[in-house]
């Protein structure tokens, strides 16, 4: 995929100039003209690196640095300053703005190429960082936190295009016990192997992530509680006739399953409602799928593994 570079300047001869120098690099240009559409674009497109020209009338290219710097959507865009000044003090002024480099116009064409490359290289590492903090390292699912992030995406969109949205919290078990009596290495084995057996079970808009511990959260977009439940359902009899092996012994797992619908406007508590079904699941006998019912919460929400 192509990576998007944004030049805010305001003189047309530099984006033509531009758009030839760069056209056998594999980005794609977005070009604004004063600092407000530059910043308004910035935030449309979610460019990877931004070209800014310092000197631009009404909003100079440092305020706009320093924009682009507090708006959560665009504060992790490198920015590279276009400056007409071969002035140090101008360079310090756009770097301590938040620049991570600086172009001096007129351009030298091998130059101006080589702090786009390396502009670019540095928001590719970045998105790889940040992706990376999303994933839990164990079984290579999303982690708790992208859980979190993602969920509360995923309720702005539903509420938003009022469609239905549910979540399923899974918990295997008595986990403790394949820990007990066959060590952590095999624990976390058959963690692994549930991750993925939950992955193929599930759509790609369905998000898999590992919640904590033992314990599995999806995100089911488009879908009420029916039929997350269905799924959950489906997953419930993938496992059963999944072999589980610990140390060459055959051990047969089960998950519980609670499952949970969004209800209503600015719904915070669909993972606590789907986790008392979860509670509820447990108590009733474990290996089985709960869809929350108000009128039968559990008594305690303290879960036996
Ligand atoms: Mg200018």
């Amino acid at each position: 995929m192509l990576q998007k570079l944004l030049v805010i300047d305001d003189s047309d001869p530099i984006h033509a100039l531009l758009r030839v120098r760069l056209r056998d690099e594999p980005v794609e240009i977005f070009s604004a003209v004063d600092g407000l559409a530059g910043l308004e674009l910035a935030r449309q497109v979610s460019p990877d690196l931004i070209l800014l020209d310092v000197d631009m009338p009404v909003t100079d290219g440092f305020t706009v640095c320093r924009e682009l710097k507090r708006d959560s959507l665009t504060n992790s865009v490198p920015v590279i300053f276009l400056t007409g000044a071969s002035s140090t003090d101008e360079k310090i002024r756009g770097l301590d703005a938040g620049a991570v480099d600086y172009i001096t116009k007129p351009f030298d064409a091998a130059e101006l190429r080589a702090r786009v490359r390396a502009g670019l290289r540095t928001k590719f590492l970045l998105d790889l960082l940040s992706k990376k903090a999303m994933i839990d390292g164990l079984t290579g699912l999303w982690n708790r936190a992208h859980f979190d992030q993602r969920l509360a995406t995923e309720i702005s969109l539903a509420i938003r295009s009022v469609r239905p949205l549910s979540v399923i919290m899974a918990d295997v078990d008595y986990f403790k016990r394949i820990n007990d009596q066959f060590g952590h290495p095999c624990g976390d084995e058959v963690l692994r192997t549930i991750g993925q057996l939950l992955t193929e079970s599930c759509r790609k808009e369905e998000v898999v992530c590992r919640y904590g511990g033992e314990e599995f959260g999806i995100i089911v977009p488009n879908s009420a509680a029916a039929d997350a439940a269905g799924l959950a359902g489906r997953f419930n009899r993938v496992m059963a006739s999944h072999e589980f092996t610990c140390r060459g012994t055959r051990t047969p797992l089960t998950c519980s399953f609670g499952v949970a619908e969004l209800a209503g406007d600015r719904d915070c508590h669909i993972v606590e409602r789907a986790d008392q079904a979860l509670y509820r699941a447990k108590q009733d006998g474990r290996n089985r799928v709960v869809t929350y019912d108000p009128d039968n919460v559990p008594a305690t929400t303290v879960a036996a593994a």
